[in-house]
């Protein structure tokens, strides 16, 4: 056996105990980076010396990637309150209930579901 079909072996063993380890630690092993677990198999790193780098980096990413969203979800939610008041503001409410947009008239009631459109109905003829 050469010493280069001796390093492989260890090389390929190092690789595999680095998934293991992020796998076990709740990271992902199909995103461990290849190029950097190399460069800590050069760079005398233990294997899970390694694969905590490498959870440390997911987590890293993990975060600002949920980081982001929230904020996506914050500023949607904003213009979508935003958009309440101006809807608020302008268009004409249900007679009946008050409570949403009036879509249509029935019988001189602004009304926004069948549901009160039924009851401007009974309004009129009672
Ligand atoms: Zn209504």
């Amino acid at each position: 056996m050469s010493v280069f079909d001796r390093d492989d072996k260890e090389y390929d063993c190092y690789h595999g105990d680095v998934f293991y380890d992020v796998w076990r630690g709740g990271g992902n092993p199909d995103a461990v980076d290849y190029d950097r677990t190399t460069r800590d198999y050069y760079n005398g790193f233990s294997s899970g010396e390694s694969a905590s780098n490498e959870l440390h980096r997911q987590r890293r990413i993990h975060e600002s990637v949920r980081e982001r969203r929230q904020a996506e979800e914050y500023e949607r939610q904003l213009q979508y309150e935003q958009h309440c008041e101006e809807q608020q503001g302008q268009s004409p409410r249900c007679d009946i209930c008050g409570q949403h947009e009036a879509v249509t008239g029935v019988n001189g009631y602004g009304v926004c579901s069948q549901e009160c459109a039924n009851v401007a109905t009974t309004k009129e003829t009672s």
